[in-house]
């Protein structure tokens, strides 16, 4: 009989040709485990979803009550689903005032496509503004925000009318003008190798946005949910967009997105034609509810105060010669090394030891460091000591 491992190569797309191969057999906490005992720290937390760890009790009771209600009834929009109506009313409440309505999909990337939907709707303009660097999701309309030329050409054509800045550079904001319907930006850069913004920069991107009629978009699917130390990465700017892109962390584990913005630009949708924006799936009553849960979790365990003590104690203790530089905000870290091949030999021998970093698709030279928030400082120092002993042996 083949192993899952030779099924996986065999009968599953591969979108690589060097994936992990880790094969995990529960996860519970921080922790993965695999078929042979094996136990992991997830120092990735699934790309930045398991914010509240791997299968919070919470989460799994609102799961099952879910479970013995209703999975799937009916499209996105049509019927009144409870897990649907009170996440979104849970989530407005904590958001300023200006966000009025969400609207709930199954990923990120789709979050991203109906956000430029209604941005070009609203504003009757065509022009959207995107960084170079960027990384939005997969999917056409978000791929042709990615800012990198390898993949935009090897998937030509995407979408026309699509420009793009430098990320943090304040003279490139000259390009965003009256034709601009919307500037689309991560808050804080994942892909690109975790690159904060400037306060500074960030105010006057709002401001210049203000000045032409455009609308700002911020893309906090991977830096929302108290990754960076605030429930959205927006809060450390001091500024807010006009509409916010989410995923990932806000499912509990469970798939989820959602875009949120002001009625009136959501209302576009609605009507010439009717059912400008529709999903079967997105929303799933089963996802509602899990995150509705996860969003508690983050309120009643005070994870987000606990996040810039934990942060500084990773910088603490992976202070080293070889590593060059720790960038990021809050449990969103990278470990900037020399080459790919010392980011590739540290996270081999980190596995092995079990702790899972990972690298970032623009940024072949940093680690990925972003573990769950509820981490404790015993598991934070134990991590480092492998990943320190991985820097020392392979740099
Ligand atoms: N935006 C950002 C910043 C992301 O990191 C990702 C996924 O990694 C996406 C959008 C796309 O989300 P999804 O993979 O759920 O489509």
């Amino acid at each position: 009989m083949l192993s899952n491992r030779e099924l996986f190569l065999m009968n599953t797309a591969q979108t690589s040709n060097s994936p992990r191969l880790v094969e995990v057999e529960k996860a519970e906490g921080i922790y993965l485990y695999g078929p042979q005992g094996q136990q992991y720290m997830d120092l990735v937390s699934g790309f930045n979803v398991s914010n509240i760890g791997h299968r919070h009790p919470k989460v799994l009771e609102a799961i099952r009550q879910q479970l013995d209600k209703y999975l799937h009834v009916t499209v996105y929009g049509e019927f009144v689903q409870a897990p649907q109506v009170q996440f979104a009313t849970d989530l407005l409440a904590v958001l300023p005032p200006s966000f009025e309505s969400v609207y709930l999909t199954n990923s990120g990337a789709e979050a991203v496509e109906g956000s430029m939907k209604i941005a070009k709707r609203f504003t009757g303009r065509r022009q959207i503004i995107a960084a170079k660097k960027a990384y939005h999701g997969s999917t056409q309309g978000a791929l042709s925000l990615i800012g990198n030329e390898e993949y935009q050409t090897a998937y030509a054509p995407l979408l026309p009318e699509i420009d793009f800045i430098t990320f943090n550079n304040l003279s490139d904001l000259s390009a965003i003008t009256d034709k601009t319907a919307a500037v689309i930006l991560e808050a804080i850069q994942g892909e690109a190798g975790v690159r904060v913004p400037e306060v500074a920069y960030m105010q006057a991107v709002r401001k210049r946005c203000n000045e032409t009629g455009t609308l700002l978009i911020f893309d906090e699917i991977q830096t929302g949910f108290g990754r960076t130390g605030k429930l959205f990465a927006f809060e450390h700017f001091g500024i807010v967009p006009d509409i916010l892109m989410l995923a990932k962390g806000i499912g509990g584990g469970m798939p989820l997105g959602a875009f949120v913005a002001p009625k009136q630009i959501m209302d576009v949708i609605k009507d010439n034609p009717m059912l400008g924006h529709i999903t079967t799936f997105g929303g799933h009553p089963v996802s509602c509810a899990a995150a509705k849960a996860s969003l508690q979790v983050i309120k009643d365990e005070r994870l987000i105060e606990q996040v810039e003590e934990k942060a500084l104690l990773f910088r603490q203790l992976l202070q080293h010669p070889k590593i060059k530089e720790i960038r990021g905000l809050g449990l969103m870290m990278c470990l900037q090394l020399e080459n790919f091949d010392q980011v590739y030999q540290v996270s081999k021998y980190c596995a092995e030891h079990g702790v899972m970093i990972d690298w970032y698709l623009h940024c072949e030279t940093a680690l990925r460091v972003a573990p769950p928030l509820t981490i404790t400082t015993d598991q934070i120092r134990e991590a480092c000591t492998i990943i320190r002993a991985g820097v020392e042996k392979y740099t």
